[in-house]
């Protein structure tokens, strides 16, 4: 079946796939598949023995598997810049922070959207087409990060949902935790939520940028303030984001500082909503993870940081089977410290079997979290995260062929693709838009880019007296 008018030119022509996995509501695979775009949507899809529509352009996918684009749910792009850092290599996750901060303390808009320009690159090297970015580094007249971030995933190509995260207390128990210079006037951080989402959010199918804020953690703004936040939320009609459940030391913080655990505070300051999407989501009990259900919580699962940190397995085979969308986040450059969602679906498959054993998680229901899950934490089910007549044209393509995949002959190859590697998309399209062909960044300015980046961030740790190797 076709929607296109008789001799109507589609503007580009994904066709020979070897597989297209199109994730779609009835999760159809279509051997010898392709895919028709126009506008920056997918007008078509058809197998082998379906006539495909003339195009403008063609990409030959032959030998390849096709799938929605993968999309990042959660991430902190500016720690990019102390990857692999001695002093928070062995750290858990407040120690971790504490080392950290005395460099991210130097964070300005250059250096945010540099961070942004390499973060983002790399991940649509490994095939994601979307990505979020939760900054909370926020310093008072150090100018527009969100802004530089925004520039930045424009000049990739990346389809970009930021997150302006906020930090306007510490409680009276964790004054050692953090920087003052982030400890922001909760008035000024309320009224930059409202301009970014002003200046910078799109609606509507299509939008390229969507923002979003919240609380960095959630005992990190008052409660007072965070309600006010989510009446904005309401108001603007826009997404928050979070981190909830991630370590034993939130537990901790939040029953010393308020009587009761991270998730009860969560519910207490008003974020369990469907507005709402959390990164981590560790250590639920059960009976939080119904009630994420019964709110319509979705949780970003980062299982690559959660390792790097210590913070433990979170239970996604549950929360997936009690009905919380899952999707996937590689989380902070600094905490895990690849950037490849590639590497953190095959994580999430490899802990999935471990904790719940092998039968409990395979790669399709891996790619359904990185899609689907990933829509539906960014409020975009239906649009984003599957390949659909009317779907935005967001596409990973992976070459199959090749020693990694060398066998006598595999007759899946989604798990082949999970299975075998290796980490990186083969093409990469972005409302119709290739941001990556054969296996390189489209837009040529990354090597200078990174060279830029390495200097920014040598300044940053000169200036915040931090010894570097
Ligand atoms: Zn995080």
């Amino acid at each position: 079946m076709t929607t296109e008018a008789p001799g109507r030119v589609v503007d580009l022509l994904v066709r020979h796939a070897r597989l297209v996995a199109t994730m779609d509501a009835g999760r159809r695979e279509i051997d010898g598949g392709w895919v028709a775009i126009s506008d920056g949507r997918v007008t078509d899809l058809g197998g082998a023995l379906d006539a495909p529509p003339a195009a403008r352009r063609t990409i030959d996918a032959e030998g390849c598997l096709v799938t929605p684009g993968l999309i990042n749910t959660h991430h902190h792009l500016f720690q990019n810049f102390t990857r692999a850092w001695p002093e928070m290599t062995s750290q858990t996750l407040f120690p971790w922070m504490s080392a950290c901060f005395p460099v991210w303390e130097r964070l300005d808009e250059e250096a945010a959207y540099l961070s942004a320009w390499v973060g983002l690159a790399e991940m649509a090297l490994s095939g994601c087409t979307a990505s979020t970015d939760m900054l909370y580094f926020h310093v008072q007249d150090r100018g527009d990060l969100v802004a530089a971030t925004i520039r930045a995933a424009g000049e990739v190509g990346m389809r970009f949902h930021p997150s302006r995260a906020s930090i306007s207390t510490c409680g009276s128990t964790g004054g050692d935790l953090l920087p003052r210079s982030i400890v922001l006037d909760p008035d000024h951080i309320l009224a930059e939520c409202e301009r970014l989402v002003k200046t910078f959010h799109q609606t509507g199918p299509g939008a390229m940028v969507q923002v979003a804020f919240g609380p960095s953690m959630t005992f990190m703004v008052g409660a007072d303030t965070t309600r006010q936040m989510v009446e904005l939320a309401e108001r603007l009609d826009v997404r928050m984001h979070t981190h909830v459940a991630e370590s034993a030391g939130d537990d901790e913080f939040c029953l010393q500082e308020f009587g009761h655990t991270d998730f009860e505070h969560f519910e207490h300051v008003g974020l369990c909503t469907d507005r709402t999407w959390v990164a981590h989501c560790v250590r639920p009990k059960p009976h939080e993870i119904d009630r994420l259900v019964a709110a319509g919580v979705a949780v970003a699962h980062c299982p690559s940081s959660n390792c790097m940190l210590g913070s433990g397995i979170a239970p996604v085979a549950d929360l997936r089977a009690a009905g919380v969308p899952v999707g996937l986040g590689v989380d902070g450059s600094s905490s895990n410290d690849s950037g490849s969602l590639w590497l953190e679906s095959r994580q999430a498959l490899l802990l999935g079997k471990l904790r719940d054993g092998p039968a409990s998680v395979d790669a399709r229901s891996v790619l359904e979290m990185a899609t689907r899950g990933g829509a539906a934490c960014l409020g975009r089910a239906g649009e984003l995260g599957e390949l659909s007549i009317g779907s935005a044209a967001d596409l990973a393509i992976w070459d199959l062929r090749g020693v990694t995949w060398a066998s006598g002959g595999f007759e899946d190859p989604i798990e082949a693709w999970l299975r075998c590697g290796p980490a990186g998309a083969r093409d990469t399209i972005v409302a119709g838009i290739v941001i990556v062909a054969g296996g390189e960044l489209a837009n040529t300015a990354l090597d200078s880019v990174t060279t830029q980046h390495r200097k920014v961030g040598t300044h940053m740790f000169e200036q915040s007296g931090r010894a570097r190797r």
